[in-house]
């Protein structure tokens, strides 16, 4: 009989934290294995999430730049999307990635196992192959990295040509002509900027009062006066019923709070109205590990209540759905079961980003929630159309609003809306990691002409000392 593989440390699920956390596990000396049901290593992020969606903004964003050659003096007759080759972009840029993934598996000497994984018992799980081949491998310390699915529901069930979730919507074989997108959290809203772009009557419906509504509210409004300038239908406090098929796609009806229904004809449907942990099939029965709401609950160093097991990433309870949490919450689990120190995550740093046209971002509390939290807040907001590289870009509207604690100007959270803002946060999560003030922010001297001259003007403004303005 073949002998029971031994490791120190066994992952299963090879996304953002279960790849993040093999590689550091392999730079702290411990033999280990990493688990994946899929072909290709990399997770929902890599092949269904945030990749190939920024690449496909991208590819929409080059395509706004053609329509709008005119304003920049470029003459540009004749355009038109070669949607194969859009296709075949995204194909590429994932490709490479998930060799990348394989190659740093290899230098880091992460063995991998491809299967469906289980816990079996103590220190212990199984590997089922696509042929249903078993296999049974030892390791004391196991970390569950399984992530999450999108949320279906009867009657919306995903069919890959009209009903579609993250991995359908990906493999479309055309530009549908119209769509609608039910849920305006981040995967709707970044959706709706994609295929709008790409010539898609575009309708989004959401059952909240706002779009973005994890935002701080006046994100909300801008993104959403934003979303009717461009030509975006969004429905707010709109709860959909029904998708009924017809000859050219789908009736989707609504209702308002107030009772009136209202149906939409479209070609497709995108369902992106959350996720479900994949926790329901990976051995946890037998197991003391607790869950909520179908996710794993763990303690601040990712160890359930089963010796020895770990969680990380979508799989945890309270933990934002983020690649870059997981890939952190992965770091954590593998270094403290490697018995090494290590620093649990402040969820109140943790930066979102959402990739939608405008971009957002932000980190720490909302301005109610700081009211809400009784702090004495002092508010300062500067608008993109008066920072003079936005103004170059042609790309004016949003702003960066900074909300801070009066007493001694402690950053509280910072919200950005507007031109590639998503690559302008990680300085507040900086200057809020090192307990930086907003007088921090607004003397650091920001270089000129760029967007981050807005951040240290939102931090003036606090004081009312904004300069352009
Ligand atoms: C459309 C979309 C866009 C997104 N964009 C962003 C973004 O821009 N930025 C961001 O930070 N986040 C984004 N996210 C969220 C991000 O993708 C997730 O937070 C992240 O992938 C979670 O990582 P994970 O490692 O926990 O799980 P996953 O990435 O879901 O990986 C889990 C892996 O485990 C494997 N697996 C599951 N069960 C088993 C099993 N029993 N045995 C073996 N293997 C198994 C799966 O095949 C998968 O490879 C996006 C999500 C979506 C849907």
């Amino acid at each position: 009989m073949a002998e029971t593989p031994k490791y120190d440390i066994a992952i299963i699920g090879s996304g953002p934290g279960g790849y993040v956390a093999a590689i550091r596990a392999g730079q702290l000396g411990l033999k280990t294995l990493v688990v994946e049901k899929d072909d290709a290593f990399g997770g929902t992020c890599l092949h269904v999430g945030c990749i190939p969606t920024k690449d496909l903004l991208l590819n929409a964003e080059v395509y706004d730049y053609f329509k709008n050659a005119k304003e920049f003096g470029i003459v540009c007759k004749e355009f038109s999307i070669d949607w194969a080759a859009v296709q075949a972009r995204k194909t590429k840029v994932v490709t490479r990635l998930a060799k990348g993934v394989e190659f740093l598996f290899k230098k880091n000497k992460v063995e991998s196992m491809q299967g469906y994984g289980r816990l079996a018992g103590p220190g212990r799980i199984t590997v089922t192959d696509a042929k249903g081949q078993k296999r049974e491998i030892q390791a004391p310390k196991i970390v569950l990295a399984t992530g999450s699915e999108a949320k279906t529901f009867p009657g919306f069930e995903p069919d890959g040509k009209t009903i579609l979730t993250n991995k359908e919507i990906l493999a479309l074989k055309a530009v549908p002509k119209s769509m609608v997108i039910m849920g305006a959290g981040a995967v709707g809203v970044e959706f709706a900027s994609i295929f709008h772009r790409f010539g898609t009557k575009v309708t989004v419906l959401e059952m909240l009062p706002r779009a973005v509504p994890l935002e701080d509210e006046e994100i909300s409004a801008e993104l959403e006066k934003s979303f009717r300038r461009q030509g975006i239908g969004l429905e707010t406090q709109a709860k959909v019923e029904k998708a009924s098929k017809t000859a050219n796609g789908l009736a989707v009806s609504f209702t308002r709070p107030d009772g009136k229904a209202q149906t939409i004809e479209a070609e497709t449907l995108l369902v992106a109205v959350g996720r479900s942990p994949n926790s329901h099939d990976v051995g946890l029965e037998k197991t003391r590990v607790k869950l909520e709401r179908g996710f794993v609950k763990v303690d601040p160093y990712m160890q359930t209540d089963e010796p020895g097991v770990y969680a990380i990433g979508d799989l945890v309870a309270g933990s934002p759905l983020l690649a870059h949490v997981a890939s952190r919450e992965g770091i954590i689990a593998v270094t403290h079961a490697a018995g090494k120190p290590t620093e649990p995550i402040n969820y109140t740093q943790v930066p979102n980003c959402t990739y939608c046209e405008p971009e957002i971002s932000s980190v720490g509390l909302t301005e109610r929630q700081a009211r809400e939290a009784g702090h004495k807040v002092r508010v300062g907001k500067f608008p993109f159309a008066a920072n003079s590289k936005a103004t170059i870009l042609g790309a004016r509207e949003g702003f960066v609003k900074i909300v801070s604690d009066e007493t001694y100007g402690e950053i509280l959270g910072v919200h950005m809306v507007g031109p590639r803002v998503t690559e302008m946060i990680a300085e507040a999560v900086v200057a809020m990691r090192l307990e930086g003030t907003v007088e921090d922010l607004a003397y650091a001297i920001h270089p000129h002409p760029t967007l981050t001259e807005a951040v240290m003007e939102a931090a003036h403004a606090a004081h009312d000392w904004a300069i352009h303005v």
